[in-house]
């Protein structure tokens, strides 16, 4: 076949919903052998929804929320989403907040009518000096259904537990397989709990998770496989994964997510679904397969 010119490719990828940034960035998409996706948001919709509310000691189940909920306001992630809207569908008024703060890769911390509220996951516990042994075994049974629970503390005592389940993008299964059948191999690295990261992966046959990573752990995990000799292909949405979408070889935007996700990436997938890989990996190796 002959190759055909990268404006060309430019302009077929438009149409297939794939912006091209340079020629480079469909260059290295012909020759990865490695995808590293992020969960929320790239294989999961991104759109968690609140499921689950446990009040531990003397709290009950909207006290929690409502100190949850009113915390989250101040916060963009889309886990906090879920909760505020959680809340409010089940009619939890939210408080003031001061004092806010967003802690990234764990979780939100502040004041809520006075009282200390910690929101987030074990490693922010540990930080704010929670002990979370006594709700092991609650939150493990949540995540084992692939949802992420989260600790609520309240002046320095473990208050409840929330949970959140992000639905699994109805078409990131078969192209996973597609991805497979092109030769990647597939590997999940998310900032969630280590169970709830296995539960989706063997839903989706992915070969390799990284759970509980920072922004800065995807990273170190890209210039570490670049550094074995491995071609990677990140794909992410958030602002957590600018740093990672910049370290690949090539990286990949999710086009519904975050601005700096586009900036950090060289190429945007449009539809915001792995599918848009599958047809970019199809168009680079068409138009690069005779200039290698
Ligand atoms: P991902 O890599 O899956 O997009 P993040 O790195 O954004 O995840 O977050 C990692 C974990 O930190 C979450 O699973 C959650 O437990 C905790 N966390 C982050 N932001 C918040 C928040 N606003 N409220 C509660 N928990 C949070
Ligand atoms: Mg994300």
């Amino acid at each position: 076949a002959t190759p055909i010119s990268i404006t060309t490719a430019a302009g077929r990828g438009a149409q297939a919903g794939v912006l091209v940034k340079d020629a480079e960035a469909l260059e290295h998409m012909a020759r990865v052998d490695t995808l590293i996706v992020d969960k929320t948001g790239t294989l999961t919709e991104g759109k968690p929804k609140l499921t689950d509310v446990v009040g531990l000691g003397d709290l009950t189940e909207a006290d929690v929320l409502r100190f949850a909920a009113s915390l989250e306001r101040g916060s963009e992630h889309p886990l906090a989403e879920a909760i505020v809207e959680g809340a409010r569908s089940r009619g939890v008024k939210p408080e003031n907040v001061t004092g806010f703060e967003a802690v990234t890769g764990k979780g939100v911390t502040g004041k809520v009518s006075g009282q200390t509220v910690a929101l987030g996951n074990a490693a922010l516990m540990q930080m704010a000096g929670i002990a979370v042994e006594a709700a092991e075994a609650n939150a493990d049974a949540l995540r084992a259904d692939g949802k992420t629970a989260m600790f609520v503390a309240v002046d320095g005592t473990l208050a409840g537990i929330v949970a959140v389940a992000d639905p699994i993008k109805e078409t990131t299964a078969a192209a996973i397989r597609d991805l497979h059948a092109q030769g990647l191999k597939v590997i999940m690295a998310t900032g969630d709990n280590q169970r709830t990261a296995q539960a989706v992966a063997a839903k989706l046959g992915i070969d390799e998770v990284r759970a509980g990573m920072l922004p800065e752990g995807k990273k170190a995990l890209i210039d570490d496989l670049r550094a074995k000799g491995a071609k990677i292909a990140m794909a992410g949405d958030g602002v957590n994964d600018a740093p990672a979408l910049a370290a690949a070889d090539v990286g990949i935007a999710m086009g519904t997510g975050a601005d700096v996700a586009v900036e950090s990436a060289g190429l945007t997938l449009l539809g915001g679904d792995l599918t848009g890989i599958v047809r970019a990996r199809k168009l680079a190796i068409g138009t690069l397969g005779n200039i290698k």
